[in-house]
Parts: structure tokens; C-alpha cells; sequence
């Protein structure tokens, strides 16, 4: 399959209009909360990321407001604390953009990069906005893993790819290879309800993060 190539791009621009209920939504979100970024979430990290994260979408009051995948989001507190856990971030997450943290051989990404009512993008919303995944898969040179937060992010993750999903199906704690060099993991989304029913617990997320940094060694 013909990869799109880097040259394309890998984020949404500002006033993206692929998706009508999703833009629809932001101006609403604009008309209330002119403070708010409203705006698709651009994808946090390093150019030289070796693990790429995906995420689903931003949250209304989290990342839509604040700017930054994750931060300010319920799914952010775990997401960041597990980063600074593992050696894929430095500093300190205040659910601010502006809290100093940084990223360590690491890029968060969203399968979606508006924010969608009831976090919940239709099918045609992800697969028009996996163009922008494809573009960001595609554009670092040093990726050696992909972690995907829930299914929609490992099924779009395969489709920008081009591999079908039955090749690799979803399951917490999965690695699959996808292509030589490429790994993927899976993982349950660390998002409130996923935490708070005990779907997923903060060992269970550890040990994901665990076996990425195994898996792509020692800087
Ligand atoms: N915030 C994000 O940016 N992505 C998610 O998947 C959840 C919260």
C-alpha cells in the first residue's frame, strides 16, 4: 500500500471543515468559551519520537480547552503520571500547557483531533480524520512503537497503515507486530470510566508502559 508521504500534513489546519458536526460543535464550544483553544488538538511531543501514543479524541473541558492532548482531561492525570513513571517525560504535569513538562522519545497523538460531543466520533469522523494519523505515523523517522488507548485508536492505527483489522485484533496488553521495526501495543483507555470501574487499573497501564520501554531499549 502507497504510504501518504511526510510532505503532507500531519495536523489538522486550525479551521478544518472535514468533518460539519465537529466544526459545528467547536463554534458552539467558541461562542461560550471564547477563552478555550476550540480548535483541533495538535499532537504534543518530540519530532525524533520513538513511541507514538495515540488517544481518541480531546476532551471538551480537558484537551479542547487547554490546547495540549490529555491535559486538563480526567485521562490525563494517569496518562502523564505513567510518562514521568517511565522515563517518557520530565518535569511536572499541572494539566497546564504551559507546566514546563516535557516529553522523552515520545509524541501524543489523538485518532480525532476535534473534540466530539459525548466523546464519541462517528465512523466517518475517524476515518476523516485519519489522514492526519496516516501523515503523523508517517513523518517520524525514529518510531519504533505505537501505543494505542483503546480500540478506535487501534483500529484507525491499523487502517492508516493499511492492515486489516482481523490480522490484529484489540486486547489489553497485546504487542503486535505490525511491519518490520513497527510495534504495536494496546491498551484499555486510561479514561475515567475505564478507572473508575477497575477496567483498567494504574498497574495494569504501568505494565504497558513497561513493556514499551523494553521494547525499544536504553537510550
Ligand atoms: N484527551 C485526549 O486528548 N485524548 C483522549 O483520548 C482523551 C482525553
Amino acid at each position: 500500500m502507497a504510504l501518504p508521504s511526510p510532505d503532507h500534513a500531519a495536523e489538522p489546519p486550525i479551521d478544518c471543515a472535514l468533518c460539519p458536526r465537529l466544526a459545528d460543535y467547536l463554534a458552539a464550544s467558541r461562542a461560550c468559551e471564547p477563552s478555550w483553544h476550540n480548535a483541533p488538538v495538535p499532537s504534543f511531543g518530540r519530532a525524533d519520537a520513538e513511541v507514538l501514543i495515540v488517544g481518541l479524541a480531546p476532551g471538551l473541558q480537558g484537551a479542547n480547552r487547554t490546547g495540549r492532548p490529555f491535559t486538563g482531561d480526567h485521562a490525563g492525570v494517569l496518562l502523564y503520571q505513567t510518562l514521568l513513571d517511565h522515563g517518557f517525560a520530565q518535569g511536572h504535569y499541572d494539566a497546564r500547557p504551559d507546566d514546563g513538562l516535557a516529553l522523552r522519545r515520545v509524541m501524543i497523538s489523538n485518532a480525532v483531533r476535534c473534540v466530539p460531543p459525548e466523546n464519541k466520533p462517528t465512523p466517518a469522523e475517524i476515518a476523516n480524520c485519519r489522514r492526519f494519523l496516516s501523515v503523523r505515523i508517517a513523518s517520524l523517522p525514529r518510531l519504533k512503537a505505537i501505543v494505542a488507548l483503546g480500540r478506535i485508536a487501534h483500529d484507525s492505527t491499523l487502517t492508516a497503515r493499511g492492515h486489516k483489522k482481523s490480522a490484529f485484533p484489540f486486547r489489553h496488553g497485546a504487542r503486535h507486530t505490525l511491519e518490520p521495526g513497527l510495534a504495536l501495543f494496546d491498551s484499555y483507555h486510561c479514561s475515567r470510566y475505564n478507572t473508575n470501574t477497575g477496567v483498567l487499573t494504574p498497574d495494569m497501564f504501568a505494565a504497558v508502559f513497561r513493556e514499551v520501554r523494553d521494547h525499544i531499549g536504553q537510550t
